[in-house]
C-alpha cells in the first residue's frame, strides 16, 4: 500500500516548498522506503516549455522529453531519481485530458464538472505515478499558494485522496513564511495562521506544519503556531536559512521531522543513515580551494534560469572540494562596450549556457573567442555550443559572417541550421528535440576521458544542429566532434585538442548532475579551472 505525502505553502511562493520536499523524500530514503515525487503546478500551461526562463526559472527536462517545472531538478539531484514526464501535473494538462474524454464521448448524457470530473483526473494522474514507481511514499507539492484561484481543484483532490486513502496513509504539510519584524525583531506568526485558516475552510487540516523563517523558531511563536494550527507542538519544525540547500534535510530530521513522519505513516522507527549524504554537504561547507567562473548569459538577471546548471557546477566543485564562484554577466554588456571582455582575464573559467533568439549572442561569440585565444577553460551548453561552432567557423575557418539561422537567416555561412525532422512545424509546444538520446563518444580525446565510455546517454532541448556542409571544414582547421548520434549525423560534443581545456555540448550534462556524482562535463571542466589556477600543464581527470 502505497502512502501519500501532500505538501502546500502559504503566505508566500518562493519559500522553499521544493527544497522541504525533496528533503522530506530524503528523510524517508535515508530510513530505507522507496520514494517518488510529483509537483503540481496550477498553471494552464500544457507544460513549462512555452515559459520564459526569465520569468519562471528553467525549465527542466526529464529522461523521457519532459518540460517541466525546475523543482523537479530539485526531487532528481535531492532523491537520485529519474523522473517522467507525468511526475509534473499542469492545470492544462489535466483540463485537455477532461476536454478530449468529453469530445470522444466519454461521459455522455452527463454534465462535465471541476467536481468530480476535473479532480477525479487529478486523483487518477497522482495514483498512476504512485503505481508505476513502485515506492512506499508518493510525495506530491501543489505548487503556488494556498487561496490561489488556479490552485483550488488541486486542493480539492488531494482532500478527497484522504478518503479513499485512509488517514494512516495520508499526511498533509503544510509550509509557510514567519516573517521577523526588522525594528522589534519579532517573529509573526499571523501570516502562517491565516494561510492555515485559508487551508482548513477547503478542508485540509494540515499534519505538520514547517515555520520558513531566517532564524530557527523560538518556542514561543512554536506554541502559537501548535495552538493555531490545531496540531501537537511536535508537529511544528522550522525550516531557517541554511548555507547550502542540501542541509535542509539535516537540520529537519535534527528537529525530530523524519521520526514524526514515519511514526504518522505507521512505519516502523529506523535509524536513518546520512553517511553519504553528510560527506557530500562537508566537501560543499568546507572546500580547500576557490575558483571563479563567468556565466555569459542572457538571462543572468534571475539565477533561477540557470539553476541546474549552478548545482552542476557546485556539485563538481564538492567531488574536487573546491567552491565554485559563480558571476552572471549579461552578454550584452559586451557588444556596447567591447573592452569590457577584458574582464574575463580575472576569472578561472567561462561558461556559456543554454539560450534561445538572437539577443546577447554576439557578446557570448565574443567571450568564447577570448578564452580560446587566452587558453581560458571554458564549457559551452547547447546554444553556448552552437556559439562557439560560430566563433570557430568565423574566425578560425574564416567564414566571415557564419551564424546560425536561427539568429541570421541570411547568413552566408549557416554553421547551424534547422533540424530537417523540424521544418514545418506549427505548434510551439513540446516539438523540439527533446530528452535523452544516445551519443557515441570517439576514443582517445576529452570526452572519452571524462566518461569513461564509448557510449552515453544524455538529454536534449533544441530545433538547431550543426549543419553537416560544413563539417569537414572545420575539422580540417582542427576542431574535433568527439560526440556524435549513433547515425554520426548530429554533432553532439566538441573540443579543442590543443586548448588547455575548451569543451561544449549540444546536450545538458546538467540534469543528469547528482551530489556525489557530477556529470562528467561540468567535473571536467571545474577541475580544468582548478588545474589552470594550480598552474599545471594540463587538466588531470
Ligand atoms: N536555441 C538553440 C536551439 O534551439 C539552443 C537551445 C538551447 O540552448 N537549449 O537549438
Amino acid at each position: 500500500m502505497v502512502k501519500y505525502v501532500f505538501v502546500t505553502g502559504g503566505v508566500l511562493s518562493s519559500v522553499g516548498k521544493g527544497i522541504i520536499t525533496s528533503s522530506i523524500g530524503k528523510m524517508l530514503q535515508a530510513r530505507g522506503f522507496k520514494v517518488t515525487a510529483i509537483k503540481i503546478d496550477p498553471y494552464v500551461n500544457v507544460d513549462a516549455g512555452t515559459m520564459n526562463p526569465y520569468m519562471h526559472g528553467e525549465v527542466y527536462v526529464t529522461d523521457d522529453g519532459g518540460e517541466t517545472d525546475l523543482d523537479l531538478g530539485g526531487y532528481e539531484r535531492f532523491l537520485d531519481l529519474n523522473l517522467k514526464k507525468e511526475n509534473n501535473i499542469t492545470t492544462g494538462m489535466v483540463y485537455k485530458a477532461v476536454i478530449e474524454k468529453e469530445r470522444r464521448g466519454s461521459f455522455l448524457g452527463r454534465c462535465v464538472q471541476i467536481v468530480p470530473h476535473v479532480t477525479n483526473e487529478i486523483k487518477k494522474r497522482i495514483r498512476t505515478v504512485a503505481k508505476r514507481s513502485n515506492v512506499d511514499v508518493t510525495l506530491t507539492e501543489v505548487g503556488g499558494t494556498v487561496g490561489d484561484i488556479e490552485g483550488l481543484p488541486f486542493l480539492e483532490a488531494i482532500r478527497q485522496m484522504r478518503l479513499k486513502e485512509g488517514y494512516e496513509n495520508t499526511l498533509y504539510v503544510h509550509i509557510a513564511l514567519v516573517p521577523i519584524l526588522d525594528v522589534t525583531k519579532e517573529m509573526k506568526t499571523k501570516p502562517l495562521q491565516h494561510s492555515v485558516n485559508e487551508l482548513r475552510r477547503i478542508g485540509i487540516q494540515p499534519d505538520i506544519i514547517v515555520a520558513r523563517c531566517t532564524k530557527m523558531i523560538n518556542s514561543e511563536a512554536s506554541r502559537k503556531i501548535a495552538l493555531f494550527g490545531t496540531i501537537p507542538e511536535g508537529a511544528v519544525f522550522c525550516s531557517y536559512n541554511v548555507e547550502t540547500i542540501y542541509e535542509v534535510p539535516l537540520i529537519l530530521d535534527k528537529q525530530g521531522m523524519g521520526g514524526f513522519i514515519c511514526k504518522r505513516l505507521g512505519f516502523p522507527e529506523r535509524k536513518p543513515d546520512y553517511k553519504e549524504w553528510k560527506d557530500f554537504v562537508d566537501a560543499v561547507l568546507n572546500p580547500e580551494h576557490e575558483v571563479e567562473i563567468a556565466l555569459v548569459g542572457k538571462y543572468a538577471g534571475l539565477t533561477e534560469s540557470y539553476v541546474s546548471m549552478n548545482e552542476a557546477l557546485r556539485i563538481a566543485g564538492a567531488t574536487c572540494r573546491t567552491k565554485v564562484s559563480i558571476r552572471y554577466i549579461e552578454a550584452e554588456k559586451f557588444e556596447q562596450n567591447p573592452k569590457e571582455v577584458e574582464i574575463l582575464r580575472g576569472f578561472n573559467g567561462v561558461f556559456i549556457p543554454y539560450g534561445f533568439g538572437p539577443r546577447g549572442t554576439e557578446g557570448k561569440i565574443m567571450a568564447i573567442k577570448f578564452a580560446r585565444e587566452n587558453n581560458l577553460p571554458f564549457l559551452g551548453i547547447c546554444y553556448g555550443f552552437q556559439l562557439a561552432v560560430i566563433e570557430f567557423a568565423r574566425h578560425v575557418c574564416g567564414l566571415e559572417n557564419a551564424n546560425s539561422t536561427e539568429i541570421n537567416p541570411n547568413s552566408p555561412h549557416p554553421v547551424i541550421d534547422l533540424m530537417p525532422e523540424q521544418r514545418g512545424i506549427e505548434y510551439k509546444g513540446a516539438t523540439m528535440r527533446l530528452g535523452a538520446h544516445k551519443i557515441i563518444l570517439k576514443p582517445d580525446t576529452t570526452a572519452y576521458a571524462l566518461y569513461r565510455s564509448k557510449e552515453i546517454y544524455a538529454r536534449h532541448r533544441h530545433r538547431f544542429e550543426v549543419n553537416l556542409d560544413y563539417l569537414a571544414k572545420m575539422e580540417e582547421n582542427g576542431l574535433v566532434f568527439s560526440g556524435k548520434s549513433a547515425d554520426g549525423r548530429r554533432m553532439e560534443i566538441l573540443e579543442q585538442p590543443d586548448h588547455f581545456f575548451f569543451f561544449a555540448s549540444q546536450f545538458h550534462g546538467e540534469f543528469r548532475s547528482r551530489p556525489g556524482r557530477p556529470d562528467p562535463e561540468y567535473y571536467g571542466f571545474v577541475k580544468a579551472c582548478l588545474d589552470r589556477k594550480s598552474g599545471k600543464p594540463k587538466p588531470e581527470f
